[in-house]
C-alpha cells in the first residue's frame, strides 16, 4: 500500500508559517478576490479563500460584480485595486462569464499583485526560473514532493494535462528541478505507454478514473491534481485511488492532497506580495 501524501496536514503547516510571519511583520497583507456572476463552484472557492485569509491574519476584500457588468467595469475595478496600498494581491476567480476576455483581464492585473502568477510577465519569469510568484497548484505539488523527500532530479516525470494554469507550469517546475519531463494531453495516442514510464506521474486532466493501476510503474509517485465532482456530490481525482495505491509507492488523496496546498500557496504568495 502506497504512502499517502497528506497535503491537508502540510497545508496546515504552511498556514501556520504564514500566520507567524504576518504576526511578526507589522504589515497586514491584503488579498482582493474578484468574482463576476454567480457560478456556484466559484462562490465556494471564494468563501474558502476568505476563510483561509482570516485564519492567517490576511485581510480579504471581496468584490462581486454581476455577470452583465461588462469587461470595461471589471478592468476599471482592477485598475483601482492595482492602485490601492492596502491590497497586495489580486485574484480574479475564473472562469469568467461569457463575454469577458480572461486574457485581457489577467493582463490588466499588476504583475506584482498577480498572486495566481498568470500574467505574461510572471509566466515568462517562471519559464526562466527567475520568478516572483509561482502558480499555486504546481508550486503546491512541488512542496508536497519536497516535504516527503521525493527529489525529481534525474527522474522521468510524466505530466498529463497541458493547461496554462497546471500542466505547462508543472512541467516547467519539474524541469527546473532537473527531471526529464514528458507532457501528455488529449492527442497523446497511447497514454498508458507514457504513464508506465513515469517515476513521478502528475495527473491534471479532469476525468475521474482516467488513470488506472495498469498504467502505473510499480513504485511510482502519483500526484492527482484533478477535482471531479461526481453526480453523487463526491469529489474524485483522475486517479483510481484504490487500485493505484496498490502499485504506487506514494499517492495524493482527493480530497486532501493537492487542493489544500494550492490554497496554502496562495496565502504565501499574498504574504510575499505584501513584502515586495
Ligand atoms: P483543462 O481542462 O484546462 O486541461 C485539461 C488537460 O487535460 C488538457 O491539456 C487536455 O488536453 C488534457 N486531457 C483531456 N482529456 C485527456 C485524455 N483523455 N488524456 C490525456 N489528456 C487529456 O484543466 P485544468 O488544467 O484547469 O485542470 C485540470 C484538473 O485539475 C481539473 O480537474 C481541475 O478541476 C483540477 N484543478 C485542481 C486544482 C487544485 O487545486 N487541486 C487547481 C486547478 C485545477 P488538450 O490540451 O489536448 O485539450
Amino acid at each position: 500500500m502506497a504512502i499517502i501524501l497528506d497535503g491537508k496536514a502540510l497545508a496546515r503547516q504552511v498556514k501556520q508559517e504564514v500566520r507567524a510571519q504576518v504576526d511578526a511583520g507589522g504589515i497586514t497583507p491584503g488579498l482582493a478576490v474578484v468574482i463576476v456572476g454567480d457560478n456556484a463552484a466559484s462562490r465556494i472557492y471564494v468563501e474558502a479563500k476568505k476563510k483561509d485569509c482570516a485564519a492567517c491574519g490576511i485581510a480579504s476584500f471581496e468584490f462581486a460584480l454581476p455577470a452583465d457588468a461588462g469587461e470595461a467595469a471589471l478592468l476599471t475595478l482592477i485598475d483601482e485595486l492595482n492602485n490601492r496600498d492596502d491590497i497586495h494581491g489580486i485574484l480574479v476567480q475564473l472562469p469568467l462569464p461569457k463575454g469577458y476576455s480572461e486574457q485581457a483581464v489577467i493582463q490588466a492585473i499588476s504583475p506584482t499583485k498577480d498572486v495566481d502568477a498568470f500574467h505574461f510577465e510572471n509566466v515568462g519569469k517562471i519559464t526562466t526560473g527567475d520568478y516572483i510568484f509561482l502558480p499555486c497548484t504546481p508550486a503546491g505539488v512541488m512542496e508536497i514532493l519536497d516535504h516527503y523527500g521525493i527529489d525529481p532530479a534525474g527522474k522521468h516525470c510524466v505530466v498529463v494535462g497541458r493547461s496554462n494554469i497546471v500542466g505547462k507550469p508543472q512541467a516547467l517546475l519539474l524541469l527546473h528541478r532537473h527531471a526529464t519531463v514528458t507532457i501528455c494531453h488529449s492527442r497523446t495516442p497511447d497514454l498508458a505507454a507514457m504513464t508506465r514510464q513515469a517515476d513521478i506521474l502528475v495527473a491534471a486532466v479532469g476525468r475521474a478514473g482516467l488513470i488506472t493501476a495498469d498504467m502505473i510503474k510499480p513504485g511510482a509517485v502519483v500526484i492527482d491534481v484533478a477535482i471531479n465532482r461526481g453526480e453523487d456530490g463526491k469529489i474524485r481525482g483522475d486517479v483510481d485511488f484504490d487500485g493505484v495505491a496498490e502499485v504506487a509507492s506514494h499517492i495524493t488523496p482527493v480530497p486532501g492532497g493537492v487542493g489544500p496546498m494550492t490554497r496554502a500557496v496562495l496565502l504565501r504568495n499574498t504574504l510575499k506580495a505584501a513584502q515586495l
